[in-house]
């Protein structure tokens, strides 16, 4: 990345320097969207494929900048994560997403059973204390550990000091759900879905856009399903936007599913609205 200039004089190209002042204004921006309250969490459902209901929802995060407008989080969160903010970020999130949902348990927006899947970046498991931090909040906002599942990549199985294998215990003995996202993306195996106490399964979009069309992405949803029943996990289908697709799930034993067939992410207000426990019995 730097080039070395005759002379010894060490220097970056015009396009890297544009990359890291990008980077260096990101995280400045970051830091006072966090301060300014230009985060907001935003609410997907996760359907329960045979009767169309919203069994819980999944905590994504938003980032309204008052002059760029919305920025990903496919964008912003890597750049937390390098900054060293995503400790910071993410117990904003969670600690957003429980009192949202001790709100709709409260208002009856959702029933006993409703969960909120919020993600955690590995990163955030490397830290010894997270699971007594989740716990505490937990208890402060009086919200059952069943009704919260987090969702981390394979990547957290393969961190080899040994921490974050003791805090996903520590927190599957919490009684939350720990469910493992993108499945099927990572390159570590499948040995550690016997190793760590994880409960469930989220299977990668890229498998599901393909169901329907190709074979091989049917097959490879098949066999996940089987490996997943053989192993009591739960399985979640990601990214459902067409009913050939729902169909195909649903033929092959995945109960769970998430997509734009149902509906995006949303504000909670409209997730309510949508989604009441009454409501769309
Ligand atoms: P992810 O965890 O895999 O989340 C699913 C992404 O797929 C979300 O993108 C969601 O809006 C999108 N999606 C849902 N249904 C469909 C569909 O039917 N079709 C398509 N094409 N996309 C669909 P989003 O909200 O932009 O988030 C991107 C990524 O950013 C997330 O991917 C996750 O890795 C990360 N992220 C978001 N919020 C958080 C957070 O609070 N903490 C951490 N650590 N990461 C987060
Ligand atoms: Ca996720
Ligand atoms: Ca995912
Ligand atoms: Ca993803």
């Amino acid at each position: 990345a730097k080039s070395e200039g005759p002379g010894n004089t060490t220097f970056f190209d015009v396009s890297m320097h544009d990359q890291v002042r990008e980077r260096i204004e990101m995280e400045v921006a970051l830091r006072q969207a966090i301060v300014d309250e230009q985060l907001w969490v935003a609410y997907q459902p996760l359907i329960d494929v045979d009767g169309g209901r919203a069994i819980g929802a999944e905590a994504l995060v938003r980032w309204s900048h008052p002059e760029r407008g919305p920025i990903s989080p496919a964008v912003f969160i890597p750049i937390a994560e390098d900054a060293g903010l995503i400790g910071m970020l993410g117990d904003w999130v969670r600690q957003e997403a429980l009192r949202q949902l001790a709100a709709w348990r409260a208002d009856g927006t959702v029933d006993d059973d409703f969960y909120l899947s919020i993600n955690v970046s590995a990163k955030q498991l490397t830290v010894s204390t997270f699971p007594l931090v989740v716990s505490a909040e937990l208890l402060r906002f009086g919200v059952p550990a069943r009704c919260v599942a987090l969702e981390m990549t394979e990547s957290v199985m393969v961190d080899n000091s040994g921490t974050s294998a003791r805090t996903v215990y520590e927190l599957r003995e919490l009684g939350v759900k720990l469910l493992i996202d993108d499945f099927g993306t990572g390159f570590s195996g499948l040995g550690y879905l016997r190793r760590f106490p994880v409960t469930g399964v989220k299977i990668d979009r890229s498998f599901v856009v393909g169901l329907g069309a190709d074979e091989e992405a049917g097959e490879i949803v098949r066999a996940i399903v089987a490996m997943s029943q053989a192993l009591r996990l739960s399985v979640i289908a990601e990214g459902v936007e067409t009913r050939v697709q729902r169909d195909a799930i649903a033929a092959v034993g995945v109960t769970i599913g998430q997509g734009w067939l149902w509906g995006p992410a949303v504000a909670p207000a409209e997730f309510a609205a949508a989604w009441h426990a009454t409501g769309t019995a």
